[in-house]
């Protein structure tokens, strides 16, 4: 079964409007021609609606970068998934480990979003991983299980779990540090988590979802980490906000 790679730009809090604008547009440019690779970006809510309109048909796909377990409601400051369905978003990246840490996000708050997302009709990023005390304690794998355990707690028994959910392995300790997983470090743990959807679903699911690496990927290790029998694609941070370096991992084939 081949999975489709998917080459994710996640903006984070960066570039004002019009330096959106611009880097969409020269992303659509630089990928022309390329064929069996996805392409998708997140930027900031506000800007949303805006690049939806400057992606035209270029077809990048937009993310939201997070979003309320809740539809609508009193709950000033936040963005429901509908709002982001309404301002053009297929996918929204959820319990990315800068939610997780900085905004006490745990994994039974990321499994109501990732319900919600679900129902809504959006295609969710659920991001999981170690920090670098629970590697160096030998603890990667026992995190991983409980952080897909409770993320994706409600999957299970509500049967919510689609081939097209996509999940993010991003070790926290290779998130904008420039240090990256080496493809083998990478590798095992997403045949690990692929070997968890197989036990907790069915082989067919496990043999379809695809699994995204993140941490520090750049043109000059993508290929190398593409090349990985289960890494089906790229959770860029840095490297997404400058066109030439994005535009070079969603052309990783050629490199
Ligand atoms: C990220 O924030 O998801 C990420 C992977 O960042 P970077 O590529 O900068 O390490």
């Amino acid at each position: 079964m081949e999975r489709r790679p998917l080459i994710a730009g996640n903006w984070k809090m960066n570039l004002s409007l019009d330096d959106s604008v611009n880097l969409v547009k020269e992303i659509g440019a630089g990928m022309s021609g390329v064929k069996g690779v996805e392409v998708l970006v997140a930027p900031p809510f506000t800007a949303l609606s805006t690049i939806r309109q400057a992606i035209g048909d270029s077809g990048i796909f937009l993310a939201g970068q997070n979003m309320n377990s809740e539809i609508s409601g009193a709950y000033t400051g936040e963005v429901s998934g509908r709002m982001l369905q309404g301002a053009g978003c297929t996918h929204v990246i959820l319990g990315h480990s800068e939610r997780r840490a900085l905004f006490n996000e745990t994994s039974e708050v990321i499994d109501l979003k990732v319900k919600t997302a679900v129902l809504l009709g959006l295609i969710p990023i659920i991001c999981i991983g170690e920090t670098l005390e629970e590697r160096e304690a030998g603890r990667t794998f026992d995190v991983i299980k409980e952080q897909l355990n409770l993320s994706l707690h409600n999957f299970k028994a509500d049967e919510l779990m689609l081939p097209s959910n996509i999940l993010a392995y991003e070790p926290v300790w290779a998130i904008g540090t420039g240090k990256t997983a080496t493809p083998d470090q990478a590798q095992e743990v997403h045949l690990f988590i692929r070997k968890w959807i197989e036990g907790t679903f069915d082989t067919k699911t496990a043999n379809q979802v695809r699994i995204l690496y993140g941490g520090s990927v750049k043109p000059e290790n993508v290929a190398d980490l593409m090349s990985q029998a289960d890494i089906d694609g790229a959770l860029v941070g840095g490297a997404s906000l400058k066109a030439d370096l994005f535009v070079k991992l969603i052309r990783f084939k050629e490199s």
